[in-house]
């Protein structure tokens, strides 16, 4: 039996293979339906974890990677180019922060975390800061899960808790407390004032989720916090890196989150939307300062190079997924379903088991008071034909941006309805 091989020999992310939480056999998924073995339909509240903006089994999508695969799907970039990473390129300038002006295409977030850092220290040290190695990030922040990404999640809500001492030791500061919508309070900033203060010297770069923290918390903070933290980064020789690798591509209802604050960075990492959720793949985009501190000194290069750097297939995938994006009236859609969930979600606020109801773009977060049982509520989401998949004390939903009044209504109905039973 098929389930049982899975279950004796795969692994599934955060769950123990001895006695693994269950998991359900997708057959297909289709728009904004995840289609299981046995043909029980589920509407899809995760966007398989913020990538499948335009929905599953698109035809544009679908036709970029045929069309590729006909010319070829991968050939290495070194000492080789080819139009789909350049067209992407020329597209993702387009539409990044004006500061924006090198690329560099990576296979996943977390590699683009990695390359990013790697960036702010090799940045520093070319430039003459040979001390500026180390980094400053906020609390409850998600970056990914490779080693240097590790070192900078939340050591409680990060996953990663238990690596301690074996990870490079940051500087985190708490998470600002002004909330995105709420009233900026001026003390937020001061932890961070006060370390990058005190530990300049030693600091390559600042690294957070602009506005929305997502798996460490999913926290929607005051974007006066970016505009402060960028003027302390300025005035101490300090990077500014933005991770957008969850909050990209309209997510928030703005294209980047940094528009919401009006703040450029200095190396900004994106990810998972970028292909429309068909295959892995990220870019890490960088300042011409930062691209020329790196180039114009030794060894006049920057020390990375993935063997899959500019995937020729994902490369045309992610061009077609973004024009797809781009050619639409996103803006409208993220606002519809951003209004849906405001008012639909509004019963649960009430609850006893309700701690917080938050919404932002198309992303939607029910706090509860106590860790749920992850098991039980994905069988009653199932058993309520939406696939939304809690953890911890979020119970959150970030849907694809094709889905239907009547399909979003179908999952708020069932975290209204199941929420109301804890
Ligand atoms: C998911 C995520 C990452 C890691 O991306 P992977 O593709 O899973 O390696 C990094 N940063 C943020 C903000 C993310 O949401």
């Amino acid at each position: 039996m098929n389930e049982n091989f899975d279950r004796e020999h795969l692994w599934h992310p955060y769950t123990s293979t001895s006695n693994p939480l269950p998991v359900y056999k997708v057959e297909r998924a289709e728009g904004a339906e995840i289609i299981l073995e046995g043909g029980r339909l589920l509407v899809d509240g995760m966007s398989s974890w913020w990538c499948a903006i335009h929905g599953y089994n698109h035809p544009v999508l679908n036709a970029a990677a045929q069309d590729q695969l006909q010319k070829m799907s991968h050939v290495m970039f070194g000492g080789l180019t080819h139009d789909p990473a350049i067209e992407l390129g020329r597209l993702l300038l387009k539409i990044a922060p004006p500061s924006m002006s090198k690329i560099f295409y990576a296979d996943s977030g977390s590699v683009a975390v990695e390359v990013a850092m790697k960036m702010a220290v090799q940045y520093q040290y070319s430039t003459g800061h040979h001390e500026k190695t180390n980094f400053v990030t906020i609390r409850c922040g998600y970056h990914g899960d490779t080693w240097n990404a590790m070192s900078v999640c939340d050591p409680v809500t990060g996953m990663h808790g238990l690596f301690g001492s074996a990870l490079p030791v940051r500087f985190f500061v708490p998470s600002p407390s002004s909330r995105f919508d709420g009233e900026w309070n001026p003390d937020d900033i001061r932890p961070l004032q006060d370390t990058i203060e005190a530990h300049h010297e030693e600091l390559a770069a600042l690294i957070l989720e602009p506005v929305v923290q997502g798996a460490g918390g999913m926290r929607f903070y005051h974007p006066e916090y970016i505009r402060q933290a960028a003027k302390l980064c300025r005035e101490h020789g300090i990077l500014l890196i933005f991770d957008e690798i969850a909050t990209g591509f309209g997510r928030t209802g703005k294209l980047f989150a940094w528009e919401h604050a009006g703040v450029e960075p200095d190396i900004m990492c994106i990810g998972k939307a970028l292909t429309g959720g068909y295959m892995t793949f990220s870019a890490v985009l960088a300042s011409e300062p930062v691209a020329d501190g790196i180039s114009d000194n030794p060894p006049h290069a920057f020390m990375h190079g993935p063997t899959f750097m500019g995937n020729p297939l994902a490369c045309s995938v992610a061009k077609a997924s973004t024009e797809l994006l781009l050619g639409q009236d996103w803006q409208s859609r993220v606002r519809a379903i951003e209004n849906q969930l405001r008012c639909e979600l509004a019963p649960v606020s009430a609850f006893r088991a309700v701690n917080d109801v938050r919404v932002l773009g198309a992303i939607g977060v029910i706090e509860v008071k106590e860790p749920v049982d992850m098991a039980f509520m994905q069988r009653r989401f199932v058993d309520e034909g939406v696939w939304v998949r809690p953890f911890g004390r979020l119970v959150y939903v970030m849907p694809p941006y094709v889905i239907t009044q009547a399909q979003l209504s179908r999952l708020t109905s069932a975290l209204v309805k199941i929420v109301s039973e804890l």
